[in-house]
């Protein structure tokens, strides 16, 4: 991923954009989300019909290319290496989400497991 976010820096610093305010890169991640997210608004594609749609998969893959980036180029503005942020995150999410609730779990994905726990975790957050 370091390796990733050097290329994204020499990019972006051969235009000038190496230096964009971090709310612009913030609404940036947004609007590629939204944009990966349109390719869903009617359609509710399953992993099959997406793979067997040439088109469509191209578009996805490079709406999520899109997201990489700018999640890439903020970590360079704020300094950060990436992959480390988010192996932090998945450990601080697999104490929160310990899978033993979640596998085999008739519900599907977990669902009402996961309600519980962010609920239970919001209500303490937000004690004081
Ligand atoms: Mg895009």
């Amino acid at each position: 991923m370091k390796k990733l976010q050097e290329t994204i820096h020499k990019y972006m610093k051969a235009r000038n954009w190496d230096d964009l305010p971090p709310a612009d890169i913030a609404k940036s991640v947004s609007i590629e989300a939204a944009e990966l997210l349109e390719h869903f608004q009617w359609q509710n594609w399953s992993k099959e019909d997406i793979k067997k749609n040439k088109e469509k998969y191209e578009e996805i893959k490079a709406e999520i290319g899109d997201i990489v980036i700018y999640c890439a180029e903020m970590a360079n503005i704020l300094s950060f290496d990436l992959e480390i942020a988010a192996n932090n995150k998945l450990k601080k999410a697999a104490k929160k989400y310990p899978a033993h609730l979640f596998k085999n779990n008739k519900d599907p994905h977990g669902t009402g497991v996961y309600e519980k726990i962010k609920k239970e975790y919001r209500k303490n957050k937000f004690k004081s």
